[in-house]
């Protein structure tokens, strides 16, 4: 059987986050970012998710290389996931070879790991793949996008990319290399899909310079902007705000000092000596003084904002005449806690300032006419939207109808969809995994649907614990004792829970004499309570009852 190219999703279609893509041509497999995501408000205690990546560790042995195409960890918060179990090589350019090295320190995995530096407009063999790293503006410096030379075609993964002639950075995208991959004959296009349904053109990152000039200008003490650890060209900005308005700079957050460290030894973030100072100098000084960078833009309880939101947070508090900035925009399904933590904010007199109040921050992702163009630029034979969810990746497809592309060379596939190219034609053949992978603590894997019900269950409608006594014979004694959290006010249920002991009463009774002894006892209590509880309340809490004999 002749071989054929296959390009297995793994993460970040159909949602947004924890990006993997696998390529594959028979023994020989390339792949490229290793994301996580952060969860959902309706996630209880799970501290990120990332992919269901059993498929690579089934073929460990092909992997030939890893390639992340930038520094944020959607496409980098995996990595010692991964690198715990697969050995193949690592590329990224410099910025994001420095934060994954960050990563792999932590994980104790920095030794291992074999890291490889490449450059945009360096070409790399990775087994049977030519792979071209090009430019891409981003909110992150240094990310790349690939043309990958394969058996089967010229395959361009856009990574994370946004259309930026005026970039922080002063280095815009790539277009000559776009264009020459078209002279070349694309095959194939993956390309970003965050803001498909955002009409028009991502504004520039100049546009955040003049916005961060009115807030300096008109800040009357302490400025703290709170943003992702990773927006190194965010910190920048912040840092040349800081410069004109003679400030000094602080940063908190264990990330954020890590990351800003990194990019400054490597010579993407730089900033006049003494600008930036240790947090407790900076809050020593007068409040006019000073900015504070920090994270917590998606509302999340245990960030510093969401610690100075609530007046916990443990070196600092928020104090009069404090102006806060968001300089982010809210993930999908995040928006809600993040609307809270900026009304908890104000309550606690703080100015906050957030888009669209005022245009501090600008999305690092196309909008609908970059991607446009990026298509016309690279005149794919087949299009695929990667990096969203289904909303996105559906807008892109029609987008990409709208410019001329043939709706049945477009596909669009989610996570474990298998896509084969073969003989110049493109299809979309298997499924495998492709779902979430809970990590809790330090558990990996081991939080898996049931146990998320459960706290789900626990979350909305708490528990009740029943003690039956009963003699050797099994029958009830006395009144069984009722204990309840999370589920009713005790004190207003008294009544209620009279009524249960009884229906607890009948069920015993019921169960008596048959011949299932306690098991038989303890489960028909737990369903007579079950449905005695919705029918009076309509919720359904957990029921643990427990039979002791006496
Ligand atoms: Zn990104
Ligand atoms: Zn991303």
């Amino acid at each position: 059987m002749a071989k054929k190219l296959r390009l297995i999703p793994l993460g970040g279609l159909g949602e947004i986050g924890k990006n993997m893509m696998l390529f594959e041509y028979g023994d020989d497999a390339l792949l490229v970012d290793a994301g996580l995501m952060f969860p959902e408000n309706d996630m209880l205690g799970i501290d990120y998710i990332i992919p269901d990546f059993r498929y690579v560790l089934e073929n460990k042995d092909k992997v030939r290389g890893i390639i992340i195409t930038h520094g944020h960890e959607d496409h980098t918060g995996a990595i010692k996931h991964v690198m715990q179990q697969v050995n193949a090589p690592v590329y990224a350019t410099p910025l994001t070879r420095g934060l994954l090295e960050v990563k792999l320190r932590d994980a104790k995995l920095h030794d291992r790991v074999s890291l490889n530096t490449i450059n945009a407009g360096d070409q790399v063999a990775i087994g049977p793949f030519a792979v071209e790293f090009f430019h891409v503006c981003h909110s992150i410096p240094d990310g790349v996008g690939l043309g990958i030379t394969t058996p089967a075609g010229l395959i361009v993964h856009s990574g994370d990319f946004k259309f930026d002639h005026t970039p922080v950075d002063g280095w815009p995208t790539d277009y000559a290399k776009l264009a020459e991959f078209s002279g070349r004959g694309v095959l194939a296009l993956l390309s970003d899909s965050t803001n498909a349904d955002k009409a028009g053109w991502t504004p520039s990152e100049a546009v955040i310079d003049p916005a961060f000039d009115d807030v300096f200008r008109q800040a009357p003490g302490r400025i703290l902007v709170a943003t992702f650890a990773s927006l190194i060209s965010r910190i920048q900005q912040v840092a040349n705000a800081a410069v004109r308005h003679g400030r000094k700079m602080a940063l908190v957050g264990t990330s954020m000092v890590e990351n800003a460290k990194m990019a400054q030894k490597l010579g993407y973030l730089t900033v006049p000596e003494g600008t930036i100072i240790p947090t407790d100098e900076a809050l020593r000084l007068g409040p006019s003084k000073v900015v504070i960078m920090t994270t917590g833009t998606q509302g999340e309880p245990s960030s510093i904002l969401g610690r100075l939101s609530e007046g916990r947070n443990r070196q600092f508090d928020l104090i009069a005449n404090d102006t806060v900035v968001l300089s982010s925009h809210p993930i999908p399904g995040n928006e809600e806690m993040v609307h809270r933590t900026i009304n908890k904010l104000l309550q606690r007199g703080a100015r906050v300032i957030y888009d669209p109040i005022a245009p501090v921050h600008v999305s690092g992702h196309a909008s609908a006419e970059e991607m446009k163009l990026l298509i016309h630029l690279v005149k794919p034979k087949y299009f695929v939207p990667i990096h969203g969810e289904r909303r996105h990746l559906n807008q892109h497809a029609a987008i990409a109808r709208e410019v001329g592309l043939p709706a049945e060379n477009i596909s669009v596939v989610e996570n474990g969809m298998i896509l084969e190219f073969e003989d110049g034609k493109m299809r979309v053949t298997d499924r495998i995994p492709g779902g979430y992978v809970y990590v809790d603590g330090s558990g990996v894997g081991d939080i898996g649907p049931t146990v998320m019900r459960e706290r789900e269950a626990l979350a909305q409608d708490g528990f009740v614990i029943v003690n039956l006594r009963v003699n050797a014979a099994g029958k009830l004694l006395g009144k069984p004792d009722i204990i309840s959290r999370g589920f009713v006010f005790v004190r207003d249920a008294d009544e209620m829970f009279a009524a249960a002991q009884e229906q607890i009463a009948l069920a015993a009774a019921r169960v008596n004499g048959s011949s299932n002894g306690t098991t038989g006892l303890r489960d028909t209590v737990q369903k007579a309570l079950a449905d005695f509880f919705y029918a009076e309340l309509k919720r359904r809490p957990m029921i643990f009852a427990f039979v002791n004999e006496a």
